[in-house]
């Protein structure tokens, strides 16, 4: 079972799904959205996260971080 909240994955590198920048785990979150009727983590980086970008399907809570 996945957990509600989004772990964060220590090996994450990723382009961000909104700005297509390039992000580590220092830049980023994981959003929980669904793609094609599944659920996916999107790598969002944080300044698109606290812009108010999210995924599509998107049903959990985002907690502004700190940039
Ligand atoms: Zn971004």
């Amino acid at each position: 079972m996945p957990s509600e909240k989004a772990k964060e994955n220590k090996a994450l590198m990723a382009v961000c799904a909104a700005c297509s920048k390039p992000i580590s785990t220092e830049t980023a979150v994981a959003l929980t959205g669904v793609e094609d009727g599944r659920r996916k983590q999107f790598a969002v980086c944080i300044p698109c996260a606290n812009g108010g970008w999210r995924p599509p399907g998107f049903s959990g809570v985002y907690t502004v971080r700190p940039a």
